[in-house]
């Protein structure tokens, strides 16, 4: 089956008692036993409950992996992850992360004995000199945020020992634009939050991968832990990826005319989009993705704090707001937002200027969106 035909039939069967066409809220903690030991399959709804079955069917179907997990939130997922390691292992990560991970990273799992090197890994190369007999995982995320730097994914698996498991955070392309796994990828993880729901209105996450063993493990560290998300809003989430397909290629329309019109605008200094041909790995991004996504990032000529806030100010379609991946247009302003925390310094090395704006483009018509950045930019 193809992606659309998976994204809506994928681990989901009309109920069989009642017709109903989609997948009830199972809303229990417990299920009756018969005796003790006999059951339908369910026993306590931490280790599974049949709405987050259907979801984690439906997720591996769409990553094309054997196994699909669900959690409470992207955090949750990657939280999973780390427990995979243990003290003394080392971890190379793209320098250019989600803020959140960078956070859990060094300041919860660092304190388990744990080391994380963060690398500028825009060329899959500057991965081998950090590479040693403790490295256990690979952690990558392309496109980044808020930069939107390509990772040459199959170029990073040439680099890496077998032995080493590479992650991918694929939550910027979704999987309907980059499948991971088949790139050399072990694991992916994505906040569902984002483009799965795509409707800015459920925290989830979710984690997919091939390999039994791993997957014996991600199970058991799921149900011990306990970062699973609730029936309600797993349904959200299964009624979010029905969509996927169509959402991301309005996304991918709108952003690329909203991208050729900064690219032409006077007041624009640069703009950030893997689909110019300028962008330093655009060759990178048309061999491992299907289209170019829906996130970009631009800097004004005046390189100022007070002329990205006057521009932010002018803009209401745009809302001003930390996440992505909606339906509706977003704005942000990393350098007073997300990456506020980071020192200015380090914020620039990282691409970071003071004037530089992210939009996550929603999939509104294109004539309004280009009428208000128009207006906003005078
Ligand atoms: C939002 C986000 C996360 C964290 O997900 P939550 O659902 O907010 O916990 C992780 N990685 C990326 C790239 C994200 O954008």
């Amino acid at each position: 089956m193809k992606f659309s035909t998976k994204a809506i039939h994928a681990g989901q069967q009309p109920d069989p008692s009642t017709g109903a066409i989609m997948t009830p809220i199972y809303q229990t903690s417990t299920y009756v036993q018969e005796e003790p030991g006999v059951n339908h399959g369910y026993e306590y709804a931490r280790t599974s409950n049949p709405t987050r079955t259907a979801l984690e069917e439906l997720l591996a179907s769409i990553e094309n992996a054997q196994y699909g997990f669900a959690f409470g939130s992207g955090m949750a997922a990657i939280d999973a992850i780390t427990r995979l390691l243990n003290p003394g292992d080392e971890v190379i990560a793209t320098a250019d992360i989600y803020g959140g991970s960078y956070r859990l990273f060094t300041k919860v799992v660092e304190r388990y004995g744990i080391k994380f090197h963060f690398v500028d890994l825009s060329n899959p190369e500057n991965i081998k000199q950090y590479i040693n007999e403790k490295t256990k995982m690979i952690w990558l995320e392309t496109p980044t945020n808020p930069s939107l730097q390509i990772i040459d994914i199959k170029g990073i698996k040439h680099f890496t020992p077998t032995q080493i498991t590479i992650v991918v955070d694929n939550t910027f392309a979704s999987p309907y634009l980059q499948n991971p796994l088949e790139l050399g990828a072990d694991i992916v993880i994505h906040s569902g939050t984002k483009y799965l729901g795509g409707h800015s209105d459920v925290i989830s996450g979710c984690v997919m991968l091939n390999d039994k063993k791993m997957a014996e493990e991600i199970k058991f560290i799921q149900k011990s832990v306990g970062g699973v998300p609730g029936p309600m809003d797993v349904f959200l989430v299964m009624r979010g990826i029905k969509t996927l397909a169509v959402r991301m290629e309005r996304h991918c329309d709108n952003a690329e005319k909203i991208a050729d019109f900064l690219v032409n605008h006077p007041k624009v200094a640069k703009v950030n989009y893997p689909g110019l041909q300028n962008h330093p790995n655009h060759l990178i991004a048309k061999s491992q993705m299907k289209r170019y996504g829906g996130m970009m990032s631009f800097e004004l000529k005046d390189d100022s704090k007070e002329a990205a806030v006057s521009f932010l100010k002018k803009c209401k379609l745009f809302s001003l707001a930390e996440s992505l991946g909606g339906v509706e247009s977003l704005i942000s302003h990393p350098a007073s937002m997300t990456h506020a925390s980071i020192p200015k310094e380090e914020r620039q090395k990282a691409g970071i200027s003071d004037s530089l704006i992210r939009i996550s483009v929603g999939i509104e018509d294109i004539e309004d969106l280009l009428a208000e950045l128009t207006s906003a930019l005078a």
